[in-house]
């Protein structure tokens, strides 16, 4: 067991100052951060308790249809929130859909979106572009739950399902600078690089703090849909997710999941031809089949670019309207 100090911090301006100093990282509930630290694959001498920070555990709606959830809630409580469950089912079906109950219990939204990749050679200390080495053991080794998207030299899955939902929906991930001033990034942009990045996943500076998460009042409501097909058929990661919505002003979204280092959004001129709607079963199917054209499998995870198809499919017919 590795010793670090344990810090809890009881506003963003201490914690802030806390992360200035090196080898100090924020944790949530610990449930990636600990095994992380155990495995020796980050050294650090102190950890920042985010969770009683002013706001970080909280999810409020307003009044616009907008909403905040603080980076410390748990993802026990995102998926319950009633208010969240009628304007973003998205995203609680999604955080529903994490892991185990205990997990869920003890990992927090921004822990989740901060995860590290879950790629076997990683975790188990095999020399890679992410931990210092150089190349990619899955290219040539055991790859069937990794990416189809290449976009860099690492060919892992990012974990995270809400990831794929807040993507959908237009989130804004806030950052708070060193000097207390604060950023917003979309998803894409929290993990834009991430193949390339030997150091981690996220865009969020390691003096930085993920304080909240923004949904914007146009992504509330309309049709949203969410689907996770996992291996086990619970209490597993996504072999591929799919998050979809069709917005009250009828404009369509649609991501999918586990097939690269962050979430995949839709081309928009599929997304545009599932808007115009009056879709029968042999434009779906070459719709789904368009919208995976830049998949590019490695030699066993082709059956991935199957499956995304397969949930695009159900995807479309549930956004609807259908021919
Ligand atoms: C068996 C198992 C099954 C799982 N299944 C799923 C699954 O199906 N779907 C899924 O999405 N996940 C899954 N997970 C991952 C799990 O959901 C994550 O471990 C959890 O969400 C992380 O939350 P946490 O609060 O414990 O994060 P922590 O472990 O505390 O932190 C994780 C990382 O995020 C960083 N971090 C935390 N908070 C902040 C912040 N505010 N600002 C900046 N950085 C921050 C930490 O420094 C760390 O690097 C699974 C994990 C296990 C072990
Ligand atoms: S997929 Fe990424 S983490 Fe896994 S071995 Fe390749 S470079 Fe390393």
């Amino acid at each position: 067991m590795t010793n670090f100090a344990y810090h809890r911090p009881s506003s963003v301006r201490d914690a802030l100052a806390a992360l200035a100093e090196k080898g100090t990282r924020p944790i949530g509930g610990g449930t990636d951060l600990l095994p992380c630290i155990d495995d020796g694959l980050v050294q650090l001498s102190r950890v920042v308790d985010i969770r009683d920070l002013p706001g970080a555990s909280e999810i409020a709606l307003r009044a616009d249809g907008s909403a905040r959830i603080g980076a410390g809630a748990r993802l026990a409580d995102v998926a319950a929130h009633a208010g969240l469950r009628e304007a973003f089912p998205l995203l609680t079906d999604a955080a529903a859909s994490v892991g185990t109950p205990a997990l869920r219990q003890m990992g927090t939204i921004g822990g989740n979106l901060g995860q590290r990749v879950r790629c076997w050679y990683f975790r188990r200390g095999v020399r890679c572009f992410k931990n210092g080495g150089g190349g990619c053991a899955a290219v040539a080794g055991e790859h069937e739950y990794h990416g189809i998207i290449p976009s860099g030299s690492c060919h892992a899955v990012h974990p995270s399902d809400p990831a794929v939902a807040l993507d959908v929906l237009d989130a804004r991930i806030e950052a708070t600078r060193p000097d207390g001033t604060v950023r917003q990034l979309s998803v894409a942009e929290l993990y834009a690089g991430a193949a390339a990045n030997p150091t981690g996943e996220m865009t969020i500076a390691d003096d930085e703090l993920m304080t909240a998460i923004e949904l914007p009042a146009a992504a509330a409501g309309g049709a949203q849909h969410w689907e996770k097909v996992m291996q086990r058929g619970a209490w597993d990661f996504a072999l591929v997710s799919c998050a979809a919505a069709r917005r009250t002003d009828s404009t369509v979204r649609m991501a999918l999941g586990g097939l690269g280092l962050g979430p995949w959004r839709i081309a928009s001129s599929v997304e545009e031809d599932v808007c115009s709607g009056g879709l029968d079963e042999e434009s779906i199917d070459a719709l789904a089949e368009r919208a995976m054209y830049d998949a590019v499998p490695l030699e066993r995870n082709g059956y991935k670019v199957e499956i995304a198809r397969a949930v695009l499919r159900r995807a479309m017919r549930v956004l609807g309207p259908t021919a």
